[in-house]
């Protein structure tokens, strides 16, 4: 390897730091020609570099390369300023091997970034990205994000907004912010934007999946319901059916015996005739959706379901958009809770198991 770089190093007569830079590629440096271009970086220095290899991987490069020189005899020049000297050999380096280590995608992560968008070099922008995407702290999201925008990397962009959103109380008290706040009121306009948008977003989850729990919740009822009207269960069931008293407590369903005990409390309230009880009308409304949902017709046992079917075909409350709409719910929540589920809505099937119905 050392012999291999001498070589190279005579051959083509790099300056000597140079040299770490090729040595990847030392196979490829031994059998390439003299350097035809010069880079220029910060402070003057110089990254003497072929041609054909940096054309080939940036367009961008292969234009400036491209580009009539004054004099035919004057050297080729590249000038990449502004960014440290290192960071503008990692990235000559990354052109000619194609690797760029995680030491250098640490400490040069943010140059190394905004050199391969503005030379076109998208296999390291992509790593990049990522490399600096993990870097991201309360101090630095704004610049990054910053940068971020410029270099049309969408994906960092998502990934420094998420963290301003999530510790937006923090990120006011940075340098950063502040700064950025008056340099750049369009920018802060945008976060502010999309915390908003995020809180809305959140919102409308969760309250999606409040609306699931209790079509879930329904639906596990409504096996329940059925269950006790026609198997019976602990001390309630239909006529035909003698109660086993001796039974434990329902291991089938935990609502059970909380159904249980609201259909006893049905069968015998008084008020429920003046509409006053709420414990009947959430007994009724089960009953109701129960019968919506029901297509035994006449050999059904739930009680008052051949009753609603009638009422409802009579009255056309069928017609009722949003009980259409419930039904259609707490439908496919039973469908759901019959097929395979995942195991993270399993989980959810669970809890709604523990609600009480009494
Ligand atoms: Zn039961
Ligand atoms: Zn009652
Ligand atoms: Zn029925």
């Amino acid at each position: 390897m050392e012999e291999t770089l001498k070589a190279t190093t005579t051959a083509t007569a790099l300056p000597c730091d140079l040299n770490a830079h090729y040595q990847i590629a030392d196979q490829i440096s031994r059998e390439l020609p003299k350097p035809d271009v010069q880079i220029i970086t910060s402070g003057s220095r110089r990254i003497p570099a072929h041609s054909g290899v940096l054309a080939s991987v940036s367009s961008v490069l292969e234009n400036i390369i491209d580009r009539p020189r004054k004099h035919r005899s004057s050297e080729r020049i590249i000038p990449i300023v502004g960014v440290p000297f290192d960071a503008v050999a990692a990235f000559v380096r990354f052109i000619y091997s194609s690797r760029c280590n995680e030491e250098e995608l640490e400490k040069f992560g943010i140059h190394l970034l905004a050199l391969s968008h503005v030379y076109l070099v998208p296999r390291l922008k992509q790593r990049c990205a990522k490399a600096v995407g993990q870097q991201l702290t309360i101090e630095n999201v704004v610049d990054v994000l910053q940068l971020a925008k410029l270099c049309d990397a969408p994906d960092l962009y998502l990934k420094c907004m998420k963290l301003i959103s999530s510790h937006f109380k923090a990120l006011e008290k940075t340098e950063g912010w502040k700064f950025m706040q008056n340099h750049d009121p369009y920018l802060e306009l945008e976060i502010l934007q999309f915390i908003d948008e995020a809180e809305s977003r959140k919102k409308r989850t969760r309250r999606h999946r409040e609306e699931q729990s209790l079509y879930m919740e329904l639906s596990v009822a409504m096996d329940c319901l059925e269950h006790i009207c026609t198997e019976g269960c602990t001390s309630v069931g239909p006529c035909d059916v003698q109660p086993n008293k001796k039974r434990g407590p329902c291991s089938k369903f935990s609502t059970c015996q909380g159904l249980q005990l609201l259909i006893k409390h049905f069968a015998t309230c008084r008020n429920r005739v003046n509409g006053g009880c709420s414990r009947c009308k959430r007994m009724w409304q089960l009953l109701r959706l129960h019968s919506s949902m029901c297509d035994h017709l006449d050999s059904c046992k739930v009680p008052l379901c051949r009753q609603f079917k009638l009422k409802m075909q009579q009255e056309k409350k069928g017609d009722d958009a949003l009980w259409r709409l419930l039904v259609r719910k707490v439908v496919s929540a039973r469908v759901m809770s019959y097929l395979n589920l995942p195991k993270r809505q399993r989980g959810a099937t669970e809890r709604h198991k523990t609600v009480q119905w009494d």
